[in-house]
């Protein structure tokens, strides 16, 4: 074991090797897991959610838990599950991971053959129970319980409508307020009222409702958010990425269409293709590509890491530069770093590594502690980058930050020129679709130009993956307006319209 020790906060030095001498190895701020929703280990963006859903199983909790799992990377903060037998309605909800809400006591009270399950990242000061999804609720017809992944853009407005007239909301979530529009339609018939519901409002969704008799299927007419659906033997399957289906057994059959509605029908075992709006301008969602889902995800037909590896591909053709080494910011841009490996002929080589075991702790580090580095998450691997020219992949600048702390730790451990390379256009408008982004004032391409980004996290030199070479990169058909995908976090292009954001203040529920 080394007993170089990194003792320091910023500005702190490194004692070597017992001799007392002290080397300065950091000068920047330390590299740790921040305590609010944008200062995250990587300083990323985070996804809101994640949904599962099962129909015609007899172990659709287990099932359920399983799917949830693969989904975990879109939410950490709560999770749950709700179960029907078309008797029986029953459902479990709590604050954590998957493995840390569910045991299999709690798992066994929840039979039936119908399940919908939900991950959830809360945006700041939002993480409590009441919030963890399926909400379930009671209305004149029964149970109703509904999981969803996205943001409606206009939910504050219809909510503040329905409390005028004398609704009174237990959540701050969107969710909530589709369960009132429901529960105000003036249809009975819960399809009928699912309907009238989802035309009043605006924005992202991939929607799970669930009854005691029925399982309803929504995405958004843009289809922002991914929605998937699967089979395992004669269940339907359903989720927000692919990889779900992979974790239990299932198969991929298509992507949910934006627009459409399916009926699925626990008494009589019927599956009804049917639509509440027709198709909008297909707008979905770019940074699932570039950074949301997981590499072994399928969207739209597409393989994420083969889209990751095109991208890099593309980033080498647009921006080369002469280098020793190639190296990727762990996890998300590794496939990236190594399509611009192939490309260029220089070798890829793990010059980052990140450290896997940190994970959650319930013990939050005072803030000393935290700028002293205890809990330091990513290392670069010296004998790799040290006196090399090194290309540095990564996916997306949010604030800048993490890039100059990442551009640092390579040049402290002896990188003789940083060259970075982003895999996406600069990240200048906040996210109004589900997206946990900071406002537009910090996201730093909103307010630097590549040239002072580049001054801003200390880099030899900067490049962003073009808007033109990114759509090309993903590979979809270009039949339609910007290949069908939604790319305004980098061109204020928004599919829908979308609140006054100095308002909001973020594109946060
Ligand atoms: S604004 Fe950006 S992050 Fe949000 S849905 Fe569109 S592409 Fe995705």
């Amino acid at each position: 074991m080394s007993d170089e020790l990194i003792v320091g906060g910023q500005g702190a030095g490194v004692k070597v090797n017992g001799t007392g001498a002290v080397r300065q190895l950091w000068t920047g701020n330390f590299y740790n897991e921040g305590i609010n929703s944008h200062d995250g280990l990587f300083d990323k963006l985070r996804e809101e959610c994640g949904v599962f859903g099962v129909f015609g199983h007899v172990e659709a909790a287990s099932l359920s838990y399983y799917g949830l799992h693969a989904l975990q990377h879109r939410g950490q903060e709560s999770a749950g599950i709700s179960v029907t037998g078309g008797e029986s309605f029953n459902y479990h909800r709590g604050m954590g991971l998957v493995k840390e809400v569910f045991n299999n006591e709690n798992l066994a009270t929840l039979s039936g053959t119908c399940a919908i399950g939900h991950v959830r990242y809360s945006t700041s000061g939002e993480s409590k129970l009441a919030n963890a999804q399926p909400l379930v609720f009671k209305y004149r017809e029964g149970d109703l319980a509904i999981a969803t992944n996205g943001n409606l853009t206009n939910a504050p407005d219809i909510k503040k409508r329905l409390e005028r007239e004398g609704s009174i909301f237990q959540t701050t979530s969107d969710t909530e307020v589709v369960a009132h529009l429901i529960a105000r339609s003036k249809h009975d018939d819960i399809v009928l009222a699912v309907k009238d519901a989802l035309l009043q409002v605006e924005g992202a969704f991939a929607f799970l409702f669930q009854t005691r008799d029925k399982l309803i299927v929504a995405r958004d007419s843009h289809g922002l958010r991914p929605f998937v659906m699967g089979r395992l033997g004669t269940a339907r399957l359903f989720a927000s990425e692919s990889c779900a289906f992979d974790a239990v057994g299932g198969k991929f059959e298509r992507d949910i269409e934006p627009g459409e509605l399916l009926i699925l029908d626990l008494k009589t075992g019927a599956v009804t293709y049917d639509r509440f709006s027709p198709v909008k301008q297909r707008a979905i969602c770019a940074m699932e590509y570039i950074y949301f889902a997981r590499p072994d995800s399928d969207i739209d037909e597409t393989n994420i890491h083969s889209a990751r590896k095109r991208m890099g591909r593309q980033l080498a053709m647009e921006a080369f530069v002469d280098a020793d080494v190639v190296t990727g910011v762990p996890d998300s841009s590794i496939s990236a770093a190594i399509g611009y490996a192939e490309q260029t002929g220089i070798p890829y080589e793990l010059g980052l590594i990140k450290n896997r075991y940190t994970g959650r702790t319930f013990i939050q580090p005072s803030q000393e502690l935290r700028e002293q580095g205890v809990k330091m998450k990513l290392s670069a691997v010296r004998s790799i980058v040290e006196g090399k020219r090194v290309v540095m992949i990564d996916d997306s600048i949010v604030r800048g930050t993490t890039s100059l702390r990442i551009v640092n730790l390579l040049r402290e451990a002896g990188a003789s020129e940083v060259h970075v390379r982003i895999s996406s256009p600069p990240f200048a408008n906040p996210c109004f679709y589900g997206i946990d982004t900071p406002s537009r004032q910090e996201l730093i391409a909103a307010v630097k130009s590549v040239e002072e980004i580049r001054q801003a996290i200390n880099a030899d030199s900067l490049h962003f993956l073009t808007k033109d070479g990114l759509l090309a990169a993903i590979g979809r058909p270009n039949g339609e307006y910007n290949r069908g995908h939604c790319t305004a976090c980098f061109d204020n292009h928004y599919p829908t319209p979308v609140p006054d954001e100095a308002a909001l203040g973020c594109g946060c529920d």
